[in-house]
């Protein structure tokens, strides 16, 4: 399986999964003509997409999700709620096929797509876990909190993306108004890096090796603290960076960096 993070932070999301027959796009939070432009930086097409799969209604996962439809004519999966939220604020091109994925796998030749849910401020998010028959890959963005039934639905992944939003510091210091600061340090908000430290900890105990760092917020993070943060945590369990597990940071952009799984 490919996989290659088109986009990844508070700003935009979009994630390419390339298998040898299919490819799909778990979110759409960018322009048709960027996420084109991004795909060919790494040598892939848009005419290989036979689906797309939306977490949630949030902006910055859906903001290229009408031209997306418009010009690739491809069914979109999510929740039943996530669903009617995208068809009331008018973000699916009419006539787009509609599937909801709530507790049935949905077969896209030989990816299979499972759902699972977080506690998240938006209608009915779902997550997903996708299997090509040999390797797993979870998308695990927009959490509020690490929870242990969490750790038990991503612990048979071969790679985890996994949200690291916010530095505690930088966010508690920053300029975002003060309920804004609350909403996304809550539960139903988003993950912080020592949050997202915490799960990977776990997971490793679980035997998961390989994790890719998303989602990071571009006002109260930046890739090098939110790399050492985890890695020092780690290290305090007795994990070595690039010997027990493997660590990347996804970029806010892809210029072309596809991850194999
Ligand atoms: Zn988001
Ligand atoms: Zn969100």
């Amino acid at each position: 399986m490919v996989i290659y993070p088109v986009c990844s932070s508070s700003k935009g999301n979009c994630i390419y999964i390339k298998s040898k027959e299919t490819a799909i796009l778990v979110d759409v939070g960018i322009s048709f003509k960027a996420l084109i432009n991004s795909l060919s930086l790494a040598g892939l097409s848009e005419k290989n997409i036979k689906a797309i799969f939306i977490t949630h209604e949030h902006s910055d996962h859906v903001s290229g999700l009408y031209s997306a439809t418009k010009f690739l004519g491809v069914p979109v999966y999510s929740s039943k709620e996530t669903l009617k939220a995208l068809i009331i604020k008018d973000l699916i091109f009419k006539g787009t096929k509609l599937y909801e994925i709530d507790k049935k796998i949905a077969n896209i030749f030989n990816l299979s797509v499972g759902a699972f849910r977080v506690f998240h401020d938006s209608a009915d998010g779902v997550r997903f876990k996708i299997f090509d028959g040999e390797k797993k890959f979870s998308v695990c963005t927009d959490v509020g909190m690490p929870t242990v039934q969490l750790i038990e639905t991503l612990k048979d992944s071969d790679f985890v993306l996994l949200e690291s939003n916010y530095d505690v510091e930088m966010l508690k210091k920053g300029r975002y108004p003060f309920m804004l600061k609350k909403r996304i340090a809550s539960s139903f908000g988003h993950l912080s890096n020592y949050d997202a430290a915490k799960v990977i900890d776990a997971l490793i105990e679980k035997g998961v090796k390989k994790f890719l760092l998303g989602h990071l917020s571009q006002n109260n993070n930046l890739p090098q603290i939110a790399l050492k943060t985890v890695v020092s945590y780690l290290l305090e369990k007795g994990k070595k960076f690039n010997e027990d597990y493997f660590l990347y940071v996804a970029p806010v952009r892809s210029i072309g960096k596809v991850f194999e799984i």
